[in-house]
């Protein structure tokens, strides 16, 4: 049965940091990562988590089977998050949040799920997107194209080809949009472009697919919920896939949330038992741990607020870092201007690096990036940012 099977390409950025751990310069430093680190370059496990995970130690709770939905108080903390508290389609009854795999799982679950209500419909994601979007949405069996989205002459949003192209869609269209901190730009529309991104999905009936993986990362917990928001209550039924991988530094535990917003109570409650029905013959049910920490984390006062904190400092050190890279580009006499990644926002940048000068980082001096010239901003550091920007002056000449 295995005869014919051909050898898949390597994933291109699991394949970069094998690369780097082969790599024996001491001085090498892995920029193609999408993992916060903190500035002794360790990958933080969070107060908040750590209490929690403490508090759940001590309890010597049972590991039995979660519902198919996951953990309730998880789904609500993962729904308010998004929503607000005073939520007006909460009290309605018309979300609903189930527990996934992660992000990915979220994504999967909505892809399958909405391949079952619209088989013929096409999805759309931005030009670039995070890689696994298409493969994600191919895998679940729909044509996948690109609306436009990055302009690399401005460094910045090819907002009206993003608009002219979502108005010319078939209605019914899932458009996949990153509700914020842009994977891999870090290129988010303006609150204005957003207001005008949403009236053209809803006139021109497109389905709305938001993905939200760096919540708390761009300006915020709420202003970062702030196109969620916005887009639903402009009376869209949507979904939203969540990610809690980042902002509780919680990568391995697989925690994320697939939140659908319904038309009304009676069609949330068919809508739940539809998507069960996706996640039951999938996995089944999802993990406790990851789950329960996050639950606890969102529904204790004091590990929230701990919480909030510890991502204002993971938040605050990238702003930080960004700053620093531009400063000390332009202090080593860097002629080419950097002042459009002060204006991005998460975790990444896409830095204009050309493909050679990514790959003369990488050869000359151990500095690992993506191809594209994305970097992860958030694995710079006060010990390897002179080095970085050593380089980087270095591969520009
Ligand atoms: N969406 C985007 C835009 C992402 O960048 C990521 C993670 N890199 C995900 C979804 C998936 O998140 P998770 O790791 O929780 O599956």
């Amino acid at each position: 049965i295995f005869e014919t099977v051909e050898l898949a390409p390597r994933d291109p950025i699991l394949g970069l940091t094998e690369q780097y751990n082969a790599d024996t310069r001491t001085e090498k430093v892995n920029l193609g990562v999408g993992v916060y680190y903190d500035d002794q370059g360790r990958i933080p496990l969070l107060k908040a988590v750590q209490q929690a995970e403490a508090q759940r130690a001590q309890a010597a709770a049972p590991r039995g089977y979660l519902p198919i939905e996951g953990l309730a108080a998880y789904n609500k903390g993962a729904q308010t998050l998004l929503l607000g508290k005073d939520s007006a389609i909460i009290a309605d009854g018309r979300a609903l949040t189930v527990q996934t795999i992660g992000g990915t799982g979220a994504l999967k679950i909505g892809a399958d799920f909405l391949k079952q209500l619209s088989p013929n419909a096409k999805v759309v994601i931005s030009n670039p997107s995070w890689e696994n979007h298409r493969a994600i949405f191919e895998r679940a069996g729909f044509v996948v194209e690109n609306y436009p989205y990055y302009n690399p002459e401005t460094h910045g949003l090819d907002f009206d080809g993003m608009v002219g192209a979502l108005k010319a869609l078939p209605k019914g269209t899932v458009v996949v949009l990153h509700a914020c901190c842009h994977n891999p730009t870090g290129v988010d529309p303006t609150a204005a472009q957003w207001q005008e991104i949403a009236a053209t999905v809803k006139n021109a009936g497109l389905v709305p697919f938001l993905d939200i993986a760096y919540q708390g990362f761009g300006d915020g917990l709420e202003q970062d919920a702030s196109v969620v928001r916005l887009f639903a209550d402009l009376g869209m039924t949507m979904l939203v896939s969540s990610s809690f991988s980042k902002s509780f530094s919680l990568y391995g535990e697989r925690v994320g949330a697939l939140t659908l917003i319904c038309g009304s109570k009676d069609e949330n409650a068919r809508v739940l038992s539809q998507v069960k029905r996706v996640i039951r013959t999938n996995y089944s049910n999802p993990p406790t741990h990851g789950g329960t920490v996050v639950a606890s984390v969102l529904n204790t006062p004091e590990l929230y607020s701990l919480w909030v904190d510890e991502l204002g400092e993971m938040r605050n050190r990238i702003r930080s870092m960004r700053e620093q890279l531009v400063t000390k580009l332009k202090d080593h006499g860097v002629k080419q201007n950097f002042d459009f990644v002060m204006a991005q926002r998460g975790m990444f940048s896409y830095s204009g690096l050309t493909a050679a000068q990514v790959d003369a980082l990488r050869n000359d001096h151990g500095v690992y990036a993506v191809s594209s010239g994305r970097i992860c901003v958030a694995a710079l550091n006060s010990r390897n940012i002179d080095y970085v920007v050593n380089a980087i002056a270095k591969v520009i000449g």
